[in-house]
């Protein structure tokens, strides 16, 4: 029988630690992007997560022809329309100190519900066949008012979860994923071991 592999498409080393966590009991192989000879970044040009997030995963199920998990995320934040949204990662940069530090001085004067943010994102698994399946996952929070912690990555350390008392990347990587969208959005392990093997 073929070892059974899972390519996650990602070329963010904060999504891939994550995911390779949550992951962790999936009876396959999980494999990067970098371990499959793929080094192209695939563009955006999606006006919703799902859209990007389909972009991505059929861009890379194609040229890796394996069984391919990739996501597209981001924060939303309400008094900034629902910003940065699709654009989070291009948004103001590569520079998170920046763009951590314009978010909360966008929210200045602002409190409670006025502050209100989220996390969303989409996964979607494609099978080499070409059958794809998605989920959607979310987590709900406030734009800090300073930055705090040193884990996570991109927006942790302003995403702060009120009935934690903590932002998350002051939280272990377990419990933001209890918690957080990218957990909701995970296809579980099981079905992803039973679409490969
Ligand atoms: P994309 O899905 O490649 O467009 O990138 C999503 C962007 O959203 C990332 O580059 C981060 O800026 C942000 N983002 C997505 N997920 C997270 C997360 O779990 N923590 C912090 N920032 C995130």
């Amino acid at each position: 029988m073929p070892e059974c592999r899972l390519l996650i498409a990602t070329t963010s080393a904060g999504k891939l630690r994550e995911w390779k966590q949550l992951l962790s009991d999936l009876p396959m192989h999980v494999q990067t992007l970098a371990e499959s000879g793929i080094d192209f970044d695939v563009e955006e040009t999606g006006a919703t997560f799902r859209q990007n997030a389909f972009l991505k995963t059929e861009a890379y199920g194609r040229a890796s022809g394996l069984l391919t998990l990739a996501e597209d995320s981001g924060l939303c934040v309400a008094a900034l329309g629902g910003g940065p949204g699709v654009q989070s990662a291009r948004w103001e940069g590569d520079d998170y100190d920046h763009k951590n530090a314009l978010l909360i001085r966008l929210l200045e004067g602002k409190s409670g519900s006025a502050r209100a943010c989220r996390y969303a994102c989409v996964a979607v698994l494609r099978h080499p066949d070409g059958r794809t399946w998605d989920a959607r996952g979310e987590v709900r929070g406030e734009i800090a008012r300073t930055p705090a912690g040193t884990g996570g990555f991109g927006y942790d350390p302003v995403f702060f979860i009120p009935r934690l008392g903590r932002t998350l990347a002051e939280v272990a990587v377990d419990e933001k994923e209890k918690r957080a969208r990218r957990s909701g959005a995970s296809l579980p392990s099981g079905f992803i071991a039973g679409a490969a093997c």
